[in-house]
């Protein structure tokens, strides 16, 4: 309630948009006023000097001046006054300034006339109301010259200062107002130049309610103050016609007062719905500012960190980079990675993975504080700044990264990529090469920086090479499925195959999956690869099938994009169907680290896959952070050990009971077993007294072209599962 009421009248607080519209929008309206007032005035003064000359008045020229001239130029040159400071309000402009010598010049003048007046004053001549226009026009008078001279000296807006002339412009006009519509009023004549002037200061302008109370009520009282004084009964009879004065009736008629309410009351509810109009216009505009600074904000800055984002790195980049006067040689590009970000963000949560990332950047941000700082995504930072003295500040960053550590481990790797005046690298290319030598060293413990160089390059262009070329590689047969045979502990037959990809290709000859998987990744192009490897698998159970020959089921390596990128449970339907291949010769592969992020679809797209009869499997188990989560979230068929965990088999006593747990484990989950890696015999029989039920590995086979293995099986080097034979 105590809110509304002092909404209503005015008393709230006004954001500073609010302040500067009102500020503005009352600048405007005096630029009207003060021309008319000019105007106006300029007619009058015309007006009587040419009455004067042509000798009507002559003998009146000082009471004129006392009661008219006076207050002529003392308005004319108010209005003035306020013309000059709100253009300069306006438009910031100084143009006109030396104009203010005028007002300074008029104000003089009526000043020294008002101090004549003054001290030529008598009671007996005048009356009080004579000595309060004369200590009133004086005062004006004095203060215009101060404010004129503030003009002169102060090139820039000053609100203060443009808000006291038009407090004092309103107070002239009203005060005019008053004192000519007094002297009409004894005379028997009209009030008008009164309610014009009310009308005029209080309707032209926006006044906060209470002030514009204020100001209408003070002036209404003082005006009639002064008219139910000074009525000269005998004089307002005279001009009306009445003879009989003793008809008259002494002090003012109700109709004057009633009018005078009247009026009153309407300029002060006009008042009040102008104050309305303009504070909701005012808000509108504020809202819509607001909205529009927020998005020139975010469209340069990012959201988490409030360092630069990507759109302004790149365009503030590439003018630097197109400037001929920066020596390019003399700049490098820095492309930093944070190390177990990923897991960090899932120990911790994502506020706290925020909260990290926030500091990093101003860490980055702090260390280059000269330099172009910005986040792209996740947690890759980029920075374009002199090559000079980068190292060092690098290598400190990549030190200071570990105060942020808690149970993760973190590191903060760093690629650098310069440069130079004679390539014409654009700065797409030049973050791509820096991030490259970043993800270089991304699995190097002890490096924290790389620096693009010729070898970089190799793999660079090789890489680029593998996302350009990948849709002719498919068409033209350059993917090549080479099969690894699985073999059980039982009676060392082979019983299955794992399909694993090759690519033989005319310029780089074969490149192993490590060349191109993750490449194709990072650029989503991987799901072209495994509906490849899907559809040649296929083909080849149809082969194996009519020339009967001998094969065995297929574990298929799926990408966690593959469900993100395309419907690959529907590719793998199409292709069975197409080539009649029944479920049970295809099995499913899932790396676990595909199931570190938490996504819905990939848990129904396994349910689906199992509901279509696949068996699913859980590759690399033991190579992530996750594997036991990977195990309680999902359910799998199979549980495919890592080779990590036979890496140094004989000389790591704790392998072996660590193996033995795992096998267990998969036994009680209801689960296959499946090592990978198996190199030699040690390692072999060691898993087949612990129960693990399968192994893979160079023991027994290298990934081969599907006929060299057949061939080996003639040859007796390998041994089918009686199951498959044909
Ligand atoms: P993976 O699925 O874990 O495959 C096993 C990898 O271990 C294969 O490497 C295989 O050659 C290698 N390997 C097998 N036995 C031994 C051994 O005794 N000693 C050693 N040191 N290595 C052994 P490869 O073929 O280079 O494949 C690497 C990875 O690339 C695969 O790991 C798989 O994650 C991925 N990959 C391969 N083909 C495809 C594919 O068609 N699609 C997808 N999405 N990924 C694939
Ligand atoms: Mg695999
Ligand atoms: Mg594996």
């Amino acid at each position: 309630m105590a809110e509304t009421i002092k909404k209503w009248l005015g008393l709230d607080k006004q954001s500073d948009h609010v302040k500067r519209f009102f500020y503005h929008t009352n600048m405007r309206a005096s630029i009207y006023m003060s021309v008319v007032v000019i105007v106006l005035e300029l007619w009058m003064i015309v007006r009587m000097t040419r009455t004067i000359i042509q000798g009507q008045l002559q003998s009146q020229i000082w009471s004129l001046t006392e009661k008219y001239y006076s207050n002529y130029f003392l308005l004319l040159s108010s209005g003035l006054l306020m013309l000059l400071f709100a253009v300069r309000a306006l438009y910031d402009s100084r143009k006109f300034r030396f104009a203010a010598i005028a007002v300074i010049v008029m104000s003089l003048a009526v000043c020294i006339f008002e101090v004549k007046m003054l001290s030529e004053y008598s009671p007996e001549v005048k009356t009080p109301s004579d000595l309060q226009n004369y200590i009133i026009l004086m005062l004006a008078g004095i203060s215009m010259i101060v404010f004129s001279v503030l003009l002169l000296i102060n090139g820039v807006d000053k609100k203060w200062e443009s808000l006291s002339v038009m407090y004092i412009f309103s107070f002239e006009c009203i005060n005019f107002g008053i004192v000519i519509s007094a002297n009409t009023f004894k005379t028997g004549g009209q009030v008008l130049t009164f309610l014009t002037m009310e009308l005029f200061v209080i309707c032209l302008l926006v006044w906060r309610p209470y002030v514009g109370f204020l100001v209408l009520t003070a002036s209404y009282l003082v005006f009639y103050y002064k008219i139910s004084t000074m009525i000269d009964l005998q004089t307002v009879g005279k001009f009306v016609g009445v003879v009989d004065f003793s008809t008259v009736k002494t002090g003012l008629g109700d109709g004057i007062k009633i009018n005078g309410f009247t009026m009153w009351l309407s300029t002060l509810l006009f008042c009040i719905s102008n104050y309305n109009k303009t504070i909701s216009q005012a808000i509108k505009e504020e809202n819509l500012e607001d909205v529009n600074s927020y998005l020139s904000k975010i469209s340069v800055e990012d959201e988490l960190t409030g360092i630069h984002n990507m759109v302004y790195f790149r365009t503030e980049g590439d003018k630097l980079l197109h400037d001929p006067s920066v020596d390019k040689n003399s700049l490098v590009f820095l492309f930093f990675d944070i190390v177990n970000f990923k897991y960090y963000n899932e120990k911790y949560g994502f506020h706290e993975g925020n909260a990290l990332l926030k500091s990093v950047a101003k860490m980055i941000e702090a260390g280059f504080s000269e330099a172009l700082v910005s986040r792209f995504s996740d947690d890759h930072f980029v920075v374009l700044t002199a090559y000079e003295g980068s190292e060092a500040v690098i290598l400190e960053l990549c030190e200071r990264i570990h105060s942020f550590e808690r149970e993760v481990h973190l590191e903060l790797k760093c690629g650098a990529y310069r440069p130079s005046n004679d390539d014409n690298t654009d700065l797409s290319l030049a973050c791509d090469r820096a991030r490259f030598a970043c993800n270089s060293i991304k699995k190097h413990y002890e490096l924290g920086y790389k620096l693009y160089d010729k070898q970089l390059d190799a793999r660079f262009r090789q890489k680029q090479y593998i996302v350009n070329n990948i849709d002719n590689a498919i068409e033209n047969g350059y993917i090549k499925v080479y099969y690894q045979p699985v073999v059980s502990t039982k009676d060392k037959s082979v019983v299955g195959l794992e399909a694993l990809a090759r690519w033989i290709d005319p310029t780089y000859g074969l490149l192993p999956p490590g060349a191109f998987i993750e490449v194709l990744e990072e650029y989503r192009q991987i799901h072209k690869l495994d509906s490849c490897i899907i559809r040649e698998v296929c083909k080849e159970y149809r082969r194996s099938a009519d020339e009967n020959l001998p094969f065995a089921p297929v574990s298929i390596n799926f990408s966690r994009l593959d469900f993100e990128l395309c419907d690959i449970v529907g590719v793998l339907k199409s292709c069975a169907k197409e080539f009649d291949t029944p479920q049970e010769y295809i099995d499913i592969e899932i790396t676990e680290s595909a199931l570190t992020d938490r996504q819905d679809f990939l848990k129904s797209a396994m349910k689906d896959l199992r509901d279509l009869g696949y068996k699913v499997w859980l590759d690399d188990f033991g190579s992530g952070y996750s594997s036991l989560n990977a195990l309680k979230d999902h359910h799998f068929d199979l549980l495919k050990i890592d080779m990590k965990f036979l890496s140094d088999f004989s000389q790591n006593d704790r392998s072996r009971p660590i193996l033995g747990n795992i096998v267990d484990l998969t036994r009680q989950l209801e689960m296959r077993s499946l090592t990978e890696g198996v190199e030699d015999k040690e390692q072999f029989d060691f898993l087949a007294s612990i129960g693990c039920e399968l192994v893979q590995g160079y023991l027994f086979s290298k990934p081969v072209p599907i006929d060299e293995l057949r061939e080996r099986i003639y040859k007796g080097e390998l041994r089918i599962n009686e199951a498959y034979m044909k």
